[in-house]
């Protein structure tokens, strides 16, 4: 007999009854602020995982050993983003599982969090990324990617409230004065690096987390695939290590991976980057 074409993320094809872990696709750019493309980011990392192994050696697991569900791609425009991403979220989250989420730019966090935080009032936000992501709006947009911390923090929009010092952000080295500004009595906000991480995953430990990686965090040198590169960001082996503390330690009730925007980067070496960091997220949560 023979089985159905079925793409899913490489070693993704376990049943959704027994899968813990629930990836999807949210290919939508239209709020990107310089270069689109990252809509096209689910389907390339699902071809393109198929050039690494299920196997890792770092952790000594393997993806086939794992129960991920890969549920595929939702269809998105500016109209309908918030109802799609929120439903699927939410279906995810009230079958018991971890809803992960592969964009597409980064305004899909705030209606997967939005979801978060009804299901888990207390959820914190880990948050890595090249820039703050705090302006109040951007073109005269409050939900643009360049504005999604904001977005999460202030909760208005979202019909939640949301205190201070829940939000903790990484390897930022771009943005206004006032981000910053916002950040310092806001947020807590760790500039260029990962320096500080470990405290604060014990700090959280136990509590619900939700995670967001813009790959941008990474240095251009080794991920040009992306819509606003900027310099001097971290090494891949740095945020493989700190991805991977975050999903081994902390109490993960939903994650994403933003900004891959495939296209920018002909040699396909972003796009193998993000798979490698996705591998290592889902078995670390496995
Ligand atoms: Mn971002
Ligand atoms: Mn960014």
């Amino acid at each position: 007999m023979l089985n159905k074409n079925v793409h899913t993320f490489i070693g993704c094809d376990a049943e959704y009854d027994k899968a813990k872990i629930v990836l999807f696709g949210a290919g939508y750019d239209a709020t990107t602020s310089f270069r689109p493309g990252a809509r096209f980011a689910p389907s390339a990392i699902r071809n393109e995982s198929f050039g690494i192994e299920t196997y890792s050696p770092y952790q000594d697991k393997d993806l086939l050993d794992c129960k991920v569900f890969d549920s595929g791609d939702l269809e998105l425009s500016h109209v309908n983003l918030f109802g799609e991403i929120c439903g699927r979220v939410k279906t995810v989250t009230d079958d018991g599982k971890i809803p992960f989420m592969i964009g597409g730019e980064h305004s899909v966090t705030f209606p997967a969090f939005v979801c978060a935080v009804h299901a888990y009032p207390d959820v914190n936000i880990i948050h890595f990324d090249a820039h703050a992501d705090l302006r109040r709006q951007y073109l005269d947009d409050p939900f643009s990617h360049a504005c999604v911390i904001r977005r999460c923090h202030e909760g208005d929009i979202g019909g939640y409230e949301f205190g201070d010092g829940r939000i903790f952000q990484f390897g930022i080295r771009s943005g206004e004065r006032e981000e910053f500004l916002y950040a310092e009595k806001h947020t807590h906000m760790q500039k260029f690096n990962f320096d500080g991480l470990e405290e604060v995953v014990k700090k959280l430990r136990g509590k619900p987390v939700y995670f967001t990686i813009d790959l941008d965090v990474l240095d251009p040198s080794i991920f040009p695939g992306t819509g606003t590169p900027e310099a001097g960001g971290v090494t891949f082996e740095e945020l493989r290590k700190a991805a991977t503390l975050v999903c081994s330690s902390c109490n993960i009730v939903g994650c994403d991976v933003v900004e891959l925007a495939p296209n920018y980067d002909p040699s396909g070496v972003s796009t193998a980057v993000a798979c490698k960091i996705i591998r290592e997220m889902l078995l670390a949560m496995s």
